[in-house]
């Protein structure tokens, strides 16, 4: 039996195993069940054949970069392992395994639920991106069921965190976890024929404006912090429209431009009232940083920006912060290994494939920036992600299962 009729075989295990993870609501934050999933799926890996671990966070370590309110909760990420006959090369696959909130307005009892209807499966996380870890332990159960030997020396990670900065995920991975890869495979960002070889990376500030208040019935006496905001909220326009003159050509020819989002969160200071001249605002500003572009250099520009525009208005008075930052990464898909990919892709959907860059940003570009190894993008995604209803097809998870499985026994470095 092959791999593939193996997995064509147990279809059933695969969906059976998804809602296994879905029901395990590894919220972030705060970071909900980050060890019953962990253990689980270390178990899986075990069970596939690989000598798999679970890797904690050191407490200390998780206690200087998470908030306060999430020290309860513990971090985990879970590496597995499987030696090839005769292989000096080692290829890397990386999910995450945290979920965004689940908000409402969805059509089953549960977001959690893992419900099947009409060849799709529903649940927050079923596409982004615990689909794509079934996936891969399902190509991982062919390969040993029908005693088929990988061509290159297997490592499986899945990491912690990724709804966030993935600081203590990916990002701990990559620097501390005992890896050694050549190539790696992201299991998001490329999905269908589209196989995703770069991601934007992002810069997130927060912006305050320091007014002074007065009373509602004097607004003459204060500094309104609402109108002074509104003017720089207006000359950033300014910003946007430099930045949209900066353009990138993917290889499958679409013309990318860096972008400004504004106001994603924004507030008055406490202590506002409607009779009262506010003293603080503040907004927060999502640059997405195109690959060729450096999140430092994005950083600088936008300070600068916000400075000489805040200069000229008057008695606006502002201070910046910084969020977090994700670099951008590309590879351009010359090397072997993303033709092998694409050849893969072709042999078990059919058609063309393409070559994309994501507009959103995943964990790839701690192994193409920061282990500077070929990196690619793929799983089998689904519709919906960070909203209600978010589902994955039951035929592209099947799909992936066999990708990921035919590029393990096709693919020699
Ligand atoms: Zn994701």
């Amino acid at each position: 039996m092959t791999p593939a009729a193996y997995l064509d075989a147990h279809a059933g295990d695969l969906t059976a195993l998804l809602r296994q993870l879905v029901r395990l609501p590894t919220v972030n934050p705060p970071g909900e069940h980050y060890a019953a999933i962990t253990a689980l799926l270390t178990r899986e890996l075990q069970a596939a054949g690989l000598r798999a671990q679970r890797l904690p966070i050191p407490p200390a370590l998780l206690r200087k970069r998470l908030p306060k309110d999430q020290h309860g909760y513990p971090r985990f990420n879970v590496l597995g392992k499987l030696a090839a006959p005769g292989a000096t090369r080692t290829i890397h696959f990386n999910a995450h395994y945290d979920v965004v909130p689940a908000g409402g307005g969805w059509r089953h009892d549960s977001p959690f639920s893992g419900a099947v209807e009409g060849g799709w499966i529903y649940g927050r996380g079923t596409a982004d991106m615990k689909g794509s870890i079934a996936s891969l332990l399902l190509a991982l159960r062919a390969l040993r069921a029908t005693r088929t030997a990988p061509r290159l020396n297997v490592e499986v990670s899945f990491t912690a965190d990724e709804e966030t900065d993935s600081a203590l995920g990916a990002g701990w991975l990559v620097e501390h976890a005992p890896i050694a890869p050549d190539y790696a495979v992201v299991m998001e960002g490329g999905e269908g024929n589209a196989i995703c070889c770069g991601h934007n990376g992002v810069v997130w500030l927060n912006v305050t404006v320091h007014g002074r208040a007065a009373h509602g019935s004097l607004p003459g006496l204060g500094i309104n912090a609402l109108e002074k905001m509104s003017a720089l909220v207006r000359a950033l326009d300014d910003h946007k429209r430099t930045l949209a003159r900066r353009t990138l050509r993917t290889p499958a020819g679409k013309l990318m431009r860096p972008t400004l989002n504004v106001g994603g969160v924004f507030a008055p200071g406490p202590g506002g009232k409607i009779n009262t001249v506010p003293a603080l605002a503040s907004f927060s500003i999502d640059r997405r940083v195109l690959p060729g572009e450096t999140v430092a250099s994005a950083e600088r520009e936008l300070r600068a920006f916000l400075r000489a525009a805040a200069k000229k208005i008057p008695q606006c008075r502002i201070t910046v912060d910084k969020v977090s930052d994700n670099h951008p990464c590309y590879t351009p898909p010359t090397h072997p290994f993303f033709a092998a990919m694409a050849g893969c892709v072709r042999r078990v959907r059919g058609g063309r494939t393409v070559f994309n860059v994501s507009t959103g940003f995943n964990d790839m570009h701690f192994f193409a920036a920061h282990r500077k190894i070929p990196t690619l993008g793929y799983g089998p995604g689904g519709e919906h992600e960070h909203g209600a209803d978010e589902r994955a097809s039951l035929r592209e998870l099947l799909r992936s299962a066999k990708i990921y499985a035919e590029l393990l026994t096709t693919f020699g470095g």
